[in-house]
């Protein structure tokens, strides 16, 4: 049974689902203004491990992602600038070019990581209809009220307005903003843009009809909406980043409770940051890296993948070039290792079902992706027939994702192509240095050199425009 760390509870807890067997599983998806960096894949990279931890184990998930491409100011706190304009103006390009564009980015980035496209991705663009009537819900049943052209919701309405951390609501609210104008509008500090019709910045590029005006809805209610039209009333599993948690999803809590007249998730897991020179990888900092890059610079994005398994989801990850590389060799020789096994001798079931434990031990306590990966290497190490050892290594790829067995049969296609005959470089050389004997009337070493490529299997042929070869 999984134990899994619940951001609710603060604590470690036996894994349930409100239907047993199905989950219903949520996952706050990208931004697209901009590509997607390293550490926003960080996080989707182990919510990934976590939902095929679950597929794995015999559960029948339906995974549903947002893309926010309307609504997300530069503070999450609802202040600042529209991300999508600030993209559109940055690339002079329309709010819409920029979302298609980037999307495009984030999911060819998403499966060169090996991760599973989701069973639903919805752009919050496509769902303003449902916005508008759960706001209508929650103006009529009190939680909302309209000042100053915004719709805001009213977190005094609420029994308890939840914050996921121990700090006090009061630090949060003050930390979020340090740098920004309190917007006068609010009855309450915590209160949040449901709809936007004005805002102190410039026109925002998309907008559209509502009871309240012509405007856009806020940030944090397109995530309530798109999980209660796909997953219905009780929500299993809510995901994200660890800076998604306040406010983002405590504002997801309060509406959609508001809203539903009942608790909706039961379980929230957070990815702790991916850290680069000392602090959070971050898009608005400017530098950040991407998957292209570590391309460019001759990685295999899955050694990226295996760089994020071998620590906590819920410890900050230091990035580095050294750990990228110690990561990147750790990867290179595994798959060496792999490809070595012969597929020789039979399946020792009992052997499977040991090393099946061990793995599933791993993932069952909160996700120990790094004790995963050592269950791995004992299967490598253990007293097993080789065919033993390949049904183990595809069963735990499924859930590591690795590419193991694909990776491993192209190393052994390369050296079954280079150990098939001499290298091309090597032959040419060879037709040079007999160029050269011909050319200084060394005929018996011309000679020589073609008898060597002969026992070779190499047969060569002059013609006028020189000497070419084929294999005999
Ligand atoms: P965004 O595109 O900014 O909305 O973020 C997409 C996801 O990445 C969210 O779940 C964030 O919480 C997460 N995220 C943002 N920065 C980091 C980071 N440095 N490390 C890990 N996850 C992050
Ligand atoms: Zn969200």
């Amino acid at each position: 049974m999984m134990k899994l760390y619940n951001s609710l509870s603060h604590e470690k807890e036996d894994f349930k689902t409100h239907e047993p067997g199905k989950l219903s599983m949520y996952t706050c998806g990208p931004t697209v203004y901009h590509f997607a960096h390293i550490g926003n894949l960080r996080s989707y990279i182990m919510e990934d491990v976590l939902e095929k931890t679950f597929r794995w184990e015999g559960y029948d998930v339906t995974r549903v992602m947002n893309i926010t491409d309307v609504g997300h100011l530069s503070s999450d706190a609802d202040t600042g600038e529209d991300k999508m304009l600030k993209g559109a103006k940055r690339e002079n390009k329309t709010v819409l070019e920029v979302a298609k564009f980037y999307t495009d980015a984030f999911f060819a980035d998403f499966g060169k990581l090996n991760n599973r496209y989701p069973d639903i991705v919805q752009p919050a663009t496509g769902m303003i209809e449902e916005y508008i009537e759960t706001i209508t819900k929650l103006m009529d049943t009190g939680y909302a009220y309209f000042a100053g052209g915004n719709v805001y919701f009213d977190t005094s309405k609420l029994e308890k307005y939840y914050v996921f951390n121990d700090h006090d609501v009061e630090d949060l609210v003050m930390g979020a903003r340090d740098d920004v104008e309190e917007d006068l509008n609010k009855k309450n500090k915590n209160d949040f843009v449901l709809w936007f019709t004005k805002s102190k910045f410039e026109d925002q590029a998309l907008k559209w009809d509502s009871p309240w005006g012509e405007g856009y809805p806020g940030w944090h209610i397109e995530c309530s909406c798109i999980s209660m039209k796909y997953l219905g009333e009780y929500l299993d599993l809510h995901c994200g980043g660890i800076d998604n948690a306040f406010p983002h999803h405590t504002n997801e809590i309060a509406q959609s409770e508001a809203y539903l007249g009942h608790p909706w998730c039961t379980h929230w897991f957070h990815v702790h940051h991916l850290n680069a020179n000392g602090g959070k990888m971050s898009k608005s900092a400017g530098e950040f890296l991407t998957v292209s890059l570590l391309e460019e610079k001759g990685y295999d994005p899955l050694a990226y993948r295996l760089f994020c398994l071998q620590s906590h989801y819920r410890k900050v990850l230091d990035f580095s070039w050294e750990a990228l590389d110690n990561a990147a060799a750790a990867y290179t020789k595994l798959i060496r290792r792999i490809a070595a096994l012969t597929g020789e001798g039979e399946v020792d079931e009992t052997v499977v079902r040991t090393y099946r434990e061990q793995f599933q031990a791993a993932l069952d306590n909160d996700l120990s992706t790094s004790l995963a990966v050592t269950a791995l290497y004992d299967v490598l190490k253990a007293d097993a027939s080789d065919a033993t050892k390949l049904a183990l290594i595809a069963s735990f790829d499924q859930v590591l994702s690795l590419d193991l067995l694909g990776h491993a049969a192209a190393v052994k296609e390369k050296e079954a192509a280079s150990a098939g005959g001499e290298d091309a470089g090597e032959i040419e050389a060879l037709i040079a240095q007999r160029a050269q004997a011909k050319a200084d009337k060394n005929w018996a070493e011309a000679d020589r050199i073609r008898d060597e490529l002969k026992e070779k299997g190499i047969e060569l042929i002059d013609t006028k425009e020189g000497t070419t070869w084929k294999r005999i």
